[in-house]
C-alpha cells in the first residue's frame, strides 16, 4: 500500500474484539477509545530478537535514557542511539528503534514515562541501518503499529538489509518488518490532530528521511526536526563522486544538506545522540538551564558540519582517482 498526501486513521493493523479500552497515560483518550484496545493485558509483551554483535553495539546500548524533550516529544533511546516518542491525542509515534537489543530498553523507557508500547500506532525511521531500525520489528510485533517509510527505506525494512545502492550496502542485516507502507517526499502523516511531515534527505542512505513536527508547552509551540544522518561515510571502495557502477551522489547529497539547513528548527534531534549533543544538553538542563534543548541555529550548524565532511570526502576521492 502506498500513502500519498495525508494519512488518516492510523490504527493498529488488527483489532482485538472484546478487550477493554485502555487509557494511555499522558494522552487524552476521549473520542479515541476504540483505538486504545489492548490484548487484555495491562501492557504489551516485548519479545526481543537475537542481539546483534557489532564492535560498538555494547557501548551504544549500555545506558538507556528516558526523558521529555519538549511538550509531547520524548527521548526513549540510549545515550548514543536515538529513539523518539511522540504522544498524540490518538496514540504514540515511535521514530527509530536502535539495535535489536535496544527494544527491551525502549519498552522500559516507555513504562518509566508512563506509556505502553502497545499504544504505538505509527513507526517511522531515519534510515534503514541496523543501529537505527534493528529494534523496530520487535516494537511492530508488540504494538501492531503501522510502519511508514520512503520507498527505498521500505524496501530495506522488508528485506532486513540495506538496499544494494546504499553506500554501506554490506553493513549488518537487521530483523525485517512484515508490513511497510510507502510514503512520498513532503507527505504529511496524521494521527488524531497531530501532523508530522517527511522530508527525503538521501545521501547517507538512498532512503534517508528527516521528520518535522510541532510540539507545544502551554502556548509555546516549537519546530522540532529529527534530522537524518548526513554523514558521507561508506563501505570501502564506494565513491560519492560516482564511478562506472553509479552516477555521482554529490548534488543529491548537497540538496539534502541544504534542505535540513533551511528547515524551521528550534529543537534538533538526530539518529545518533552525539550528533545533537544530547548528553551535554541533558546535563545542562538538569543543572537548571531550562531551554538547553532549544537552539534556533542547531539545524544550520548540523548542515554546515555535514557539508564540511562531504567536502573533505570529495577531496579524498578525487585525490585517490586513478
Ligand atoms: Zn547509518
Amino acid at each position: 500500500m502506498r500513502w500519498s498526501g495525508k494519512l488518516t486513521n492510523v490504527g493498529r493493523r488488527r483489532t482485538v474484539p472484546g478487550s477493554a479500552p485502555h487509557r494511555v497515560n499522558g494522552i487524552a483518550a476521549a473520542g479515541a477509545a476504540a483505538l486504545f484496545v489492548t490484548a487484555g493485558a495491562a501492557c504489551a509483551d516485548v519479545v526481543p530478537d537475537p542481539p546483534l554483535d557489532c564492535p560498538q553495539c555494547a557501548d551504544w546500548n549500555r545506558t538507556p535514557r528516558a526523558f521529555r524533550v519538549y511538550g509531547n516529544t520524548y527521548y526513549v533511546g540510549t545515550s548514543e542511539l536515538s529513539a523518539i516518542l511522540i504522544a498524540t491525542d490518538a496514540g504514540l509515534i515511535l521514530i527509530d528503534g536502535a539495535l535489536p537489543q535496544t527494544a527491551p530498553l525502549i519498552d522500559t523507557n516507555l513504562r518509566a514515562l508512563g506509556f505502553d508500547v502497545g499504544d504505538v500506532r505509527l513507526i517511522l525511521n531515519s534510515h534503514a541501518h541496523h543501529d537505527h531500525v534493528g529494534g523496530l520489528a520487535v516494537i511492530q510485533r508488540a504494538s501492531d503499529a503501522r510502519v511508514a517509510a520512503s520507498p527505498s527505506s521500505a524496501a530495506a525494512l522488508r528485506s532486513g538489509r540495506p538496499t544494494p545502492d546504499d553506500p554501506q550496502a554490506t553493513s549488518a542485516s537487521f530483523p525485517s518488518l512484515a508490513d511497510v507502507d510507502e510514503i512520498a517526499d513532503r507527505d504529511t502523516l496524521s494521527l488524531g490532530t497531530f501532523r508530522i511531515t517527511a522530508h527525503f534527505t538521501p545521501g547517507h542512505t538512498p532512503g534517508g528521511t528527516t521528520w518535522t513536527w510541532t510540539s507545544c508547552e502551554d502556548a509555546r509551540c516549537l519546530d522540532v526536526v529529527f534530522a537524518d544522518s548526513l554523514n558521507a561515510v561508506s563501505m570501502n571502495g564506494f565513491r560519492f563522486t560516482g564511478d562506472a557502477s553509479h552516477p555521482s551522489l554529490v548534488d543529491v547529497f548537497r540538496r539534502s544538506i541544504r534542505r535540513v539547513e533551511e528547515l524551521p528548527c528550534a529543537i534538533l534531534l538526530s539518529p545518533h545522540a552525539g550528533f545533537f549533543r544530547m548528553e551535554d544538553k541533558l546535563h545542562r538542563r538538569e543543572a537548571g538551564e531550562r531551554a538547553a534543548f532549544i537552539d534556533e541555529g542547531a539545524c544550520r550548524a548540523y548542515a554546515a558540519a555535514a557539508s564540511r565532511r562531504l567536502d573533505e570526502r570529495i577531496a579524498d576521492e578525487l585525490k585517490a582517482s586513478p
